[in-house]
């Protein structure tokens, strides 16, 4: 489209505008001399006018004088005869008509009436003619004389005219007229000053319309050519430029930016709305990200454009290729575009972490479990530690070692032992909370962190989980394991606040709960809070426990390999706790009530309801069943034992000899004479006393000879190992044989296999306690076991594999 030049119409603008100014300006002042001359003059004249007055009238009289000298000089010549005179008569008359005119001093008066040009010439023009007269001797013409005179005469009348115009005025009155004139002066010169005001302002006006004209014009000009700089410049983007104006239709784009998008570019036209562009993009299949949910991708890319507040999105296409937009709002409320495809930096990136997360992989990670390693957990915890909330967060670390599992490797052998690794992994993963963080921390170690808020109760909780973990067997193939850990527990802010040092925390308790029992867990220093406090929780529950009767009895039977027959049962305490609606461990709850004293009132519950129970069996079985009841250390610093087991036996009516008491060689470490003395009065009165887990204390033949032992009670931890240790084969059959020279029974538990129960019948021990005869049984499962001789099959099974020749 042709548009006219500004520069055209610059150029005939300006000289219009100046010649408008200038012709303004000129009339103005045109008009201003015209009436100011006038006015001056007519004031200059005024002004005058008194002297002037004064003048005129001293001059005429001097002409006056004169004129009359010259009127004598004329009637001289007039009178001096017949015409012409002689010449004598006429030089005689002209020296006095000379001498007369001398005085009439016509310069002078002239002079003075300079201001009345008409008089003035008047004047000029009778000295020239008289003048004239004199000079050329005309004298002899009368005639000239004659006009001459009569000239004078006319002259002297103005003169006199003059004089008395002026003579007749006052002074007071010219006075007047003088400031009236002089009022009308200022007024014209007012005027004049506002008249050329005005054509200054006009002009001013004038001129200034066009320079904002031309400023605009220029302004223009400048518009159009950055307007083509600009679209230059965009074209020349490498990345899509778009600009939407303040109602969001597209203003400009680039080609580049119609390159980026080409199902949509033939969309891209400008007035159309960004919300049509997009939506009509979707229809066309552009992006692959609306592909599930249209509606919901324009409305992410509405709310997107609308922030336009430079921060950064990335579009997928659905050609594959990656779009980074970044838009910004304008000045007058549009939005400016940028659009890069990124889809090469997004691959090499891709490429990159790939490889990057593989040698982290490497670095980090255990390979057999694809568990972390120490140093991932370590560097893991302690990001979680940094982002935990200082006021109620809290890091729990458990660290968990496998229960033998240098045993598991050599007996089944490392590809198993690999395996178990492996199960182990898998279902600490399975059980970890959002958040939670399971590692293989050492060969035989894992370690778990779960951050919790607010409640201590979650370590217990975690702590149950993980236990849980290991209740069931470990299959590989025909083989099943039994795995149990030992953990130690450390949490942030209680016990440490880097990771580094919570792991060493848990360590030292795992330390601990090794020494305390396998399968057990213990946290981190008794003096910190959270123990505390866990503590406490946990002796509220219990004594709740106590006086809500939330104690049971588990019975657990013992088999005689001798005869056959079941020759006891062994109570086991079971607590369901209602709150946490599950049992509870006794090695969790126990140990809390031994450092409370509880465990004085539990046991002495057992003790109660175990006679109690023993006695029931006669009646019910019809046979005599000895029960055996745990005992804490605790009761054997207490003379009072003694008096509450003969009340028990009173209470209930059972014969001492069907009451037995197990004991650790823990109960002798503090007061050993004190309890050496109650084992001593409790084995007087008749009841049975057997060490229990025999192998894994002090094990020293001191006690075994000093005590009073009816039983000793192979720890399950070898019975477990007999099958496949030859080791562990001799040491028990080492430890029936101990039994059988003091004196002892001997009783083998946590057999869980026929073999073992073969084994442990082909070395002459004497009982058996374990899974395999029988799970610690509850209520009616107890009593429908022994109805049924449930026994009965696995000595026979035992007795058929004996015989078969293998
Ligand atoms: P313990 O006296 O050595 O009891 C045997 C534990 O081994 C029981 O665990 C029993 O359930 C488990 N057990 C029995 N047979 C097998 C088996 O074949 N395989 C395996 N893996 N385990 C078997 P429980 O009931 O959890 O008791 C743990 C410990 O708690 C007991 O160890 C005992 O020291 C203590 N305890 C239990 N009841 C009482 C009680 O009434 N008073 C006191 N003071 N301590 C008790
Ligand atoms: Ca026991
Ligand atoms: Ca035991």
């Amino acid at each position: 489209m042709m548009t006219r030049s500004p520069d055209t119409d610059r150029q005939e603008r300006q000289p219009r505008a100046a010649m408008a100014t200038a012709t303004i300006v000129a009339m103005s002042v045109t008009i201003g001399i015209f009436i100011f001359e006038l006015t001056s003059s007519l004031y200059d004249l005024q002004a005058e006018m008194p002297r002037f007055g004064v003048s005129v009238t001293l001059e005429l009289s001097a002409t006056q004088r004169g004129i009359i000298g010259l009127d004598h000089a004329l009637d001289m010549i007039r009178h001096t005869g017949p015409r012409p005179a002689t010449l004598d008569q006429l030089r005689r008359a002209s020296d006095i008509l000379f001498v007369r005119l001398k005085g009439f001093d016509g310069d002078h008066t002239i002079n003075r009436i300079g201001n009345f040009p008409k008089l003035r010439t008047e004047a000029d023009g009778i000295i020239d003619r008289i003048d004239r007269v004199f000079e050329e001797g005309t004298f002899d013409d009368m005639e000239g004389f004659d006009r001459l005179a009569a000239d004078v005469d006319r002259l002297m009348v103005r003169f006199d005219s003059l004089y008395h115009r002026f003579a007749n005025h006052t002074d007071l009155e010219v006075h007047e007229h003088q400031i009236k004139l002089s009022r009308m002066h200022q007024l014209v010169i007012w005027v004049i000053v506002l008249l050329l005001g005005v054509a200054a302002m006009a002009g001013f006006l004038i001129s200034h319309r066009e320079r904002v004209i031309e400023r605009q014009r220029r302004a223009e000009r400048l518009l159009a050519r950055e307007q083509m700089r600009l679209e230059e410049a965009v074209e020349s983007l490498n990345d899509g430029f778009v600009l939407f104006d303040k109602d969001d239709r597209l203003a400009i784009c680039n080609q580049r930016y119609r390159d980026l998008y080409p199902r949509s570019a033939h969309l891209m036209k400008p007035g159309i709305t960004f919300r049509d562009l997009i939506r009509l993009g979707i229809e066309a299949g552009e992006y692959s990200d609306a592909v599930d949910d249209p509606e919901g991708f324009l409305e992410m890319r509405m709310e997107a454009h609308g922030h336009a507040d430079g921060r950064v999105v990335e579009q997928k296409l659905a050609d594959g290729r990656t779009i980074r937009i970044s838009e910004r709002r304008t000045a007058d409320g549009g939005i400016v575009g940028i659009r890069s495809d990124i889809s090469e930096i997004r691959q090499r990136e891709e490429a990159l972490a790939v490889s990057e997360k593989r040698y982290r992989f490497l670095a980090s990670y255990d390979t057999l479990t694809g568990l972390g390693n120490r140093a991932f957990f370590s560097d893991t915890v302690e990001c979680m530690l940094e982002t935990l909330p200082p006021d109620d967060g809290r890091t729990i670390v458990l660290l968990l070692d496998i229960d033998g599992f240098k045993e598991i490797n050599d007996a089944f052998g490392h590809k198993t032992g690999d395996e178990t690794l492996k199960i182990i992994a898998n279902r600490l993963l399975s059980t970890m909370p959002d958040g939670g963080l399971a590692a293989r921390v050492g060969a035989d170690q894992f370690a778990v962190a779960v951050s919790s808020f607010g409640e201590v109760d979650a370590l217990r909780r975690v702590a149950d989980a993980v236990m849980k973990v290991f209740e069931d067997d470990v299959v590989i193939g025909d083989q099943r394991l039994v795995v149990s850990v030992t953990m130690g527990i450390a949490a942030c802010p209680d016990h440490a606040e880097h990771a580094d040092e919570l792991l060493s925390r848990a360590d030292l308790a795992l330390y601990r709960a090794k020494q305390v029992s396998r399968g057990s867990w213990m946290i981190y220093d008794p003096e910190i809070g959270l123990q505390r406090a866990l503590r406490r929780d946990l002796e509220v529950s219990i004594r709740r426990a106590l006086h809500e009767n939330e104690f049971d009895l588990a019975l657990q039977p013992k088999l005689s390999l001798g005869d056959g027959e079941v020759c006891g049962v062994e109570a086991l305490l079971r607590w369901f706790d209602p709150y946490r609606q599950q049992y509870v461990n006794p090695g969790e709850f126990i140990p809390v009530a031994e450092s409370s004293n509880l465990i004085l009132e539990i046991d002495r519950h057992v003790i109660r309801e175990g006679c109690t129970r023993a006695m029931a069996f006669r009646d019910r079985y019809g046979c005599d069943l000895a029960i055996a009841v745990n005992l804490s250390g605790a009761h054997f610093r207490r003379a009072q034992l003694v008096g509450l087991v003969e009340d028990a036996l009173a209470a209930s009516g059972l014969p001492s000899h069907l009451l037995e008491i197990e004991l650790t060689e823990g109960v002798l470490v503090h007061d050993r004479r004190l309890s050496e003395s109650i084992i001593q009065r409790l084995h007087d009165i008749g009841v049975r006393i057997a060490l229990d887990d025999f192998g894994t204390g002090y094990s020293s033949l001191a006690y075994l000879r000093d005590l009073p032992l009816d039983r000793l009670k192979i720890d399950r931890s070898f019975v477990m190992k007999i099958e496949n240790s030859p080791r562990d084969q001799s040491i028990v059959r080492t430890f029936v044989n101990l039994g059988h020279e003091l004196g002892m029974k001997v009783i083998a538990e946590g057999v869980e296999t026929i073999r073992q129960m073969r084994y442990l019948h082909d070395i002459g021990c004497d009982d058996v306690q374990g899974y395999y005869i029988a799970r610690p049984l509850i209520g009616e499962d107890f009593d429908n076991w022994m109805k049924n001789r449930s026994w009965l099959p696995m000595l026979e099974e035992m007795n058929a594999a004996r015989q078969s020749p293998s």
